[in-house]
């Protein structure tokens, strides 16, 4: 039979080994696990790639231990704007949305946008109005307020600082989430979600909702959704970076993604990392911080759920 993968992340950043108690890794590997598990379990019994991600990312969304959904971090004005994105490699159908506010599972919505709108990308208001035609219940601000992250905010709010989630040398909550997947039928999917940067102004907008930055998916290369210092990733384009350098160059997955992570995007200074996946079931998780939440499992029996480097 084809083999058929999954991959998660959930975020990547300067996470010490030193600096995490065992209960708090037990808890994050925990959810990974579930998240995996939940994404994977979509595959076995022949489900899409897209259908996969989606259930893959909605766990992780749900868990206040990621910054996306539940967990997402503080604006400069003490509110959750969060961005997502979806893309279905079988027919490169995409589906985004930003600056979103109380929406449970802002990846459901991007799918929504991209199952039921003319559109690719909505954002602020008007993807709230069109959340809204689709019935979307709305969370209270409570549901989104995390002790942790709160203070994140209060650390630098006075100041211009806007700081990615996970880039402290403390112990600390981080990242945003994403998943890739190939399914039996060898069509590939991505997904990523996020709350952003704790203390970002004025609107500001990351990689993550932006197709070809922080997730892309094309069934003729591969599926990739990124995490780390978006208004680098945006400038290198990453996540499209790696499918044309497979496309163009003819590079491996594991190639075109190092090439891309270790070299690209350091030269211009951007730190994070990548999962990705080809049409054969190949996978890759690179990045060039001290670490990444995040997991993979293939139908050949491969597991494993990491957070440090090896
Ligand atoms: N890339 C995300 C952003 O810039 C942040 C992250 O990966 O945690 O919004």
């Amino acid at each position: 039979m084809k083999k058929y993968s999954l991959v998660i992340h959930g975020g990547a950043g300067t996470l010490l080994k030193g600096l995490m108690t065992p209960e708090k890794e037990e808890q994050y590997k925990a959810a990974l696990n579930e998240a995996l598990e939940k994404g994977y379990a979509v595959l076995e019994n022949g489900g899409s790639a897209l259908d996969a991600v989606e259930t893959s990312v909605n766990h992780l969304e749900n868990s206040p231990l990621f910054n996306a959904g539940r967990g997402s971090v503080f604006t400069n004005e003490g509110t959750h704007e969060m961005d997502a994105a979806i893309m279905d490699g079988s027919n490169l159908k995409a589906g985004a949305v930003s600056l979103i506010t109380g929406i449970k599972n802002p990846i459901s919505l991007a799918r929504d946008v991209m199952d039921k709108s003319d559109h690719v990308f909505l954002a602020g208001e008007g993807a709230m109005r069109f959340a809204k035609s689709l019935d979307y219940t709305l969370e209270k601000p409570e549901y989104f307020y995390d002790e942790h992250r709160y203070q994140q905010w209060q650390n630098i709010k006075d100041s211009d600082k806007f700081e990615l989630d996970h880039s402290m040398k403390k112990e600390g909550k981080f990242g945003t989430v994403g998943a890739v997947a190939c399914d039996q039928n060898g069509n590939i999917a991505a997904a990523t979600s996020t709350g952003g940067m704790t203390n970002k102004k004025w609107g500001r907008i990351g990689d993550s909702p932006m197709i070809g930055a922080g997730n892309y998916a094309n069934n003729k290369t591969c599926a990739v959704s990124c995490t780390g210092s978006g208004e680098y990733f945006i400038r290198g384009v990453v996540a499209y970076d790696v499918s044309c350098l497979m496309e163009y160059k003819g590079m491996a997955l594991a190639d075109a993604a190092s090439e891309v992570i270790n070299k690209r995007v350091l030269e211009i200074g951007g730190d994070g990392g990548l999962i990705a996946v080809d049409a054969k079931g190949n996978i890759a998780m690179t990045f060039n911080t001290e670490g990444m939440y995040r997991g993979f499992k293939t139908s050949e029996g491969e597991k494993e759920i990491g957070i440090y480097k090896n």
